[in-house]
């Protein structure tokens, strides 16, 4: 009757082994098998300790995410319930975790009267980062054993924690080295608590959890903590959890919980989340690749190229254990580029990130190069010269001649045209763009950018390599700035129009802050360099000509040399990293909106917010439609981790099917009426858009 839970019983001890692979999740299934073979346990007299572990597997990675949100989860018996009841049996349980034990799992465990735990293991309550709280006694029960202070840093943070600071924290009561010890560590313990005829649960070492607490101290974290936490509510509840943990009794407090746990899987904030973290497994999943797809071996990678970006690219691969051949024109640059490198790795080893001897092993995977000779046998080249077609089609044609036939040639260009660089090699079918984010050993995104002529086995082995080094794969169609920085325009072509028609920089980007931006778009242009854009502008003057009033900012700022952070002056002025606001750049857009003859006028934040981010979503439905993009969720992830949109949001597509599509298609359809000719000219609606509202679709798919 129980496939999912393996039942035996040695001497007075019965062992309870869930076996739900891969992770034990605590779906319907499994918390009704585990119930019944507790109240079976509990039922022989012979019995006289359980001892719960996972039967072959972790003990448990938690709930079932795919019942969050439905009517699954609460399905009989819910996990508080089955939690509840295993708190009273009068017999002791004991958890003996191996590997996991988080979220759901670790609430389990919170529910024996014992634990103890593999010193691999990791245990955690990850639930804030889906915008939840542990809604099963985790906030309630683990303050009551570790502290209210402890219990909030672990459940703010959702990080998970090894067994020695576990055990350190009165989480565990033993730690077992080996991991083949677990079962027999968790006999004995069975035994002494046989012997001494302890009681089903111990007393609770802190009754009181928040009586260690200075006065205020909820107060005070929640004021320190708000900056930080910006909208989002998921933080506030687990700080309210605590707080009820620290003032009612359990009961009340397991009651407090379940309400707040109910309010926060109904809230925006935690589907956008959940959003997230299934986009984040559909990602790289196209048709026509499968599992059947040959993947070509990558053993030896080469970049071309040591600068900011080769750099950082070679990095990751030196990470993942990876060999990499690093490339350059000049000795001087090679030594420059290989010395960054050891710089990154050093401050790395300053921040306790990571080992002097990792460093050193990672160095020794690193070697230099000026002849393409040594890079003859390289499985993956990763182009990163600068961003100019004939240079690019150069370094092409040299890798044509020189790699071993099947090699990956890639190219990390921003903005140009992957066929046209395919197009000069014998073997248009082996290239792929592979599109790393500044700084490229840090960000998770990237973009992989399939050429008309890529090969799927090409464009499978990339996306394998992709999750080893430890990146967010998106594919991308061929077109002017793939998904992000083709959506980056006219986002950003609103915030430089505003600016001309009356707001003002700070105005601007705190609209886009406190959606939850990381950074507003007029401070990005200011880190990312006046320069680098213009010089991007002048390379397809021609192509944008029709209407550049908006970029004349930009320009003239160009021409006075105020290229941003990297020169203290841009739109805004920098003293160090803090940023101060310019009249100057204010008469400066007063005296180019009066040559253009554009009136000045007072802006609202709704219409900052509703031009900036209502064309962000138009391009990102205008890409899906031309299919070069897969899905919406992939042009969320692209926002998220390449541009700083805020996850709890979910991405700027997530967030228009918040808003409600044809709410979106009215208001583009306002601004295009109010705006004037510029309106006529940007406002034009994404077909896509059109045809959805007019099906009465609330998500944004391909139709
Ligand atoms: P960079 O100027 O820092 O580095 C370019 C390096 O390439 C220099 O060290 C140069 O000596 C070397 N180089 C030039 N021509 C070469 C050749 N023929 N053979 C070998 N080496 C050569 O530039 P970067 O910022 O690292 O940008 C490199 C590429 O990455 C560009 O295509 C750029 O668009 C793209 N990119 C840059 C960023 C960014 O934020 N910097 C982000 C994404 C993509």
């Amino acid at each position: 009757m129980n496939n999912l839970i393996h039942y035996r019983c040695e001497g007075s001890v019965a062992l309870v082994g869930l076996t739900c692979a891969p992770v034990n999740a605590l779906g319907q299934a499994l918390r009704e098998q585990l119930l019944a073979a507790c109240e079976l346990a509990a039922a022989d007299a012979s019995v006289k300790v359980i001892v719960l572990h996972g039967e072959g597997l972790v003990f448990s990675a938690g709930a079932d995410i795919c019942e969050f949100g439905g009517a699954a989860a609460f399905a009989k018996p819910d996990l508080p319930s089955l939690l509840a009841r295993l708190t009273e049996l009068d017999k002791p349980l004991i958890a003996a975790i191996g590997g996991l034990a988080l979220g759901g799992g670790l609430e389990l465990a919170l529910a024996c009267g014992y634990r103890v735990a593999q010193a691999g293991a990791r245990l955690g309550l990850p639930e804030i980062k889906l915008g939840l709280l542990p809604g099963a006694g985790g906030t309630q029960r683990l303050p009551r054993l570790i502290g209210a202070q402890a219990a909030l840093e672990m459940i703010a943070s959702g990080q998970p924690i090894n067994a020695t600071r576990a055990l350190a924290l009165g989480l565990l009561d033993r730690v077992v080295q080996d991991a083949d010890n677990l079962l027999d560590t968790a006999r004995s313990l069975a035994e002494e608590l046989i012997a001494r005829q302890a009681p089903a649960r111990p007393a609770c070492p802190q009754a009181n959890p928040g009586a260690a607490l200075p006065a205020n101290y909820f107060a005070d974290y929640r004021a320190a903590n708000q900056g930080r936490w910006k909208g989002q509510s998921a933080p506030q509840r687990v700080v309210t959890a605590i707080e009820a943990a620290c003032s009612l009794p359990l009961a009340e407090g397991l009651a407090r919980e379940s309400e707040l746990f109910k309010e926060a899987e109904a809230s925006s904030e935690s589907q956008a989340l959940r959003h997230v973290f299934f986009a984040e497994r559909e990602v790289g999943k196209l048709p026509g690749l499968d599992t059947g797809t040959p993947i070509r071996p990558i053993t030896q990678v080469a970049v071309i190229g040591a600068g900011t970006m080769g750099g950082g690219i070679a990095m990751n691969f030196a990470n993942a254990g990876i060999a990499v051949m690093l490339l350059e024109l000049k000795a001087e640059a090679l030594e420059r580029g290989l010395a960054q490198i050891r710089k990154n790795y050093e401050t790395s080893v300053q921040r306790g990130k990571l080992t002097a001897e990792q460093l050193e092993e990672r160095m020794a995977l690193l070697h230099g190069t000026l002849d393409y000779a040594d890079i003859a046998q390289a499985d993956l080249v990763i182009e990163a010269v600068f961003e100019s077609l004939p240079i690019k089609q150069q370094v092409f044609r040299t890798l044509d001649e020189v790699c071993k036939a099947g090699a990956i040639l890639a190219s990390n260009t921003s903005t140009l045209d992957v066929d046209a660089i395919a197009a000069v090699t014998r073997r248009p079918q082996d290239v792929v763009g592979l599109h790393f984010f500044s700084p490229a050993n840090v960000m998770r995104l990237l973009e992989v950018v399939r050429g008309t002529a890529t090969a799927p086995d090409v464009l499978a082995t990339t996306l394998k390599i992709a999750k080893r080094i430890g990146k967010i794969p998106v594919v991308s169609g061929v077109c002017f700035g793939f998904i992000g920085n083709r959506m980056l325009e006219p986002y950003s072509r609103e915030a430089h129009r505003l600016l001309l028609e009356g707001a003002t920089p700070a105005q601007v980007d705190k609209v886009l802050t406190g959606l939850g931006l990381a950074m507003g778009v007029i401070a990005m242009h200011d880190l990312a360099g006046i320069d680098v854009s213009f010089l991007v502008r002048e390379s397809r003057r021609e192509v944008i000509a029709h209407d550049l009033g908006y970029c004349k900012l930009a320009d003239a700022l160009y021409a006075l040399g105020r290229y941003g952070q990297k020169t203290s002056r841009g739109y805004y002025l920098y003293e160090g990293r803090e940023r101060k606001d310019d009249p100057q750049v204010v008469a400066l857009a007063e005296q180019i909106a009066g040559e253009l003859g554009i009136p000045r006028r007072a802006i609202s934040d709704q219409e900052i917010h509703d031009r900036c981010v209502l064309m962000l979503v138009n391009e990102g439905i205008q890409l899906l439609d031309e299919g070069i993009a897969q899905r919406s969720s992939d042009i969320d992830l692209v926002w998220i981790n390449g541009y700083g949109f805020p996850a709890w949001r979910g991405g700027p597509l997530h967030y228009a099917e918040g808003l409600g599509l044809a709410q979106v298609l009215e208001r583009i359809g306002h601004y295009r009426e109010a705006l004037g000719d510029y309106g006529a000219m940007w406002f034009q609606p994404a077909a896509l858009l059109e045809r959805l509202v007019a099906c009465g679709k609330a998500r944004i798919e391909r139709i």
